[in-house]
């Protein structure tokens, strides 16, 4: 199968570069023009496996404009939320109606804007519960051991067809762990709710997942979250896929036991001063409750609050 992955970051590369392992024909487009440009030069990317056994790994990378290709079977979306706007005017001229699309973007924005330029029966989308670190141009970390990590993904008419099931078996093949459901939001909203939790927790005090999990009060600040949050998805009608209580037992599983010692994406945006996908996570919930005239106060404030501390970076 040949994929086009749109977004050759941390993510972009480790669904690329496993995909491509595993068999695939793949292609990166990017445009931060630092890392394109190291890429080139090197001739790939240097990935390591927890912080070791740094290698390069060949990949051919295209700048949005240079890119004329057209035959991708997949296209795989991995950007931040706030940039997939102008990726996609950018690339459009790549894009094909026959083409499916992918993506486990963490927060929620990102559906609307795809299925601006993708028929509704091509988009597949999911989540990843895997950690990965871009250190800097070129160079990537894959953080979990070979097979570390699952994702859950959903089309968004809800019906799998025979291009889904091939896309789960690659998906399979390159040890990316995948559950296929049949709920779209919900599958969607879960991750929602675990990032407002943990990412935004850690991102705000400076702390891994493991050091959240530890502190004695955690699970009291997870459940007043948790629980905010799906009183905004019943009132929007989402069903979840798992209960209040799962939803706590995977935000306790992953810190304490999947990636104690990982800061979340949220925190790496933060430490390089960049902007965080706050909005497109808590404040999506926000968004979303004030549309069936709920407030999601404490959403509210700590969407304020992750503003307030990129706000005081700039001061720094
Ligand atoms: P990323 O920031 O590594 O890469 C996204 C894009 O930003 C790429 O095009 C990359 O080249 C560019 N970029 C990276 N650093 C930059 C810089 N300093 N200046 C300008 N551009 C820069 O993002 P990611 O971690 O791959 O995340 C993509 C999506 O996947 C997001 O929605 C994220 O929340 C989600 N996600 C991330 C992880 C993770 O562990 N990294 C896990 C699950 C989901």
């Amino acid at each position: 199968m040949k994929f086009t992955v749109v977004g050759a970051g941390a993510m972009g590369l480790r669904y690329g570069v496993l995909l491509q392992e595993a068999g695939n024909e793949v292609e990166f487009v990017d445009a931060w023009q630092p890392h394109v440009e190291k890429m080139k030069e090197q001739g790939g990317v240097y990935v390591k496996r927890d912080h070791e056994n740094r290698h390069l790994v060949p990949v051919k990378v295209f700048y949005p404009e240079e890119y004329q290709n057209t035959d991708a079977d997949v296209l795989v979306f991995f950007l931040k939320q706030m940039q997939l706007a102008d990726m996609l005017e950018r690339c459009k001229h790549f894009f094909t109606a026959d083409q499916y699309v992918l993506t486990a973007m963490n927060g929620m924005g990102h559906v609307d804007k795809l299925l601006n330029y993708f028929k509704p029966e091509k988009l597949l989308a999911g989540t990843a519960l895997v950690a990965t670190v871009l250190d800097g141009p070129g160079e990537v970390d894959f953080i979990g051991k070979p097979g570390a990590g699952t994702m859950n993904l959903a089309n968004y008419t809800e019906q799998p067809d025979e291009m889904t099931h091939k896309v789960v078996a690659e998906l399979q093949k390159a040890n990316f762990n995948p559950t296929l459901t049949t709920n779209f939001q919900g599958t969607l909203m879960a991750k929602v709710v675990f990032n407002s939790v943990v990412n935004t927790l850690c991102t705000l005090f400076e702390i891994t997942m493991g050091e959240y999990a530890a502190f004695a009060k955690a699970d009291e600040l997870s459940v007043a979250l948790i629980n905010e949050a799906y009183d905004v998805c019943e009132r929007a009608g989402i069903e979840m896929i798992n209960t209040r209580q799962e939803e706590l037992e995977s935000v306790n599983y992953v810190s304490k036991v999947a990636n104690p010692l990982h800061y979340p994406s949220m925190y790496q945006d933060m430490s390089k001063n960049r902007p965080t996908e706050v909005d497109y996570i808590n404040g999506y919930l926000v968004e979303l409750g004030r549309k069936y005239h709920y407030e999601a106060h404490t959403h509210a404030f700590l969407t304020n609050l992750v503003h307030l501390a990129e706000h005081t970076r700039q001061h720094k």
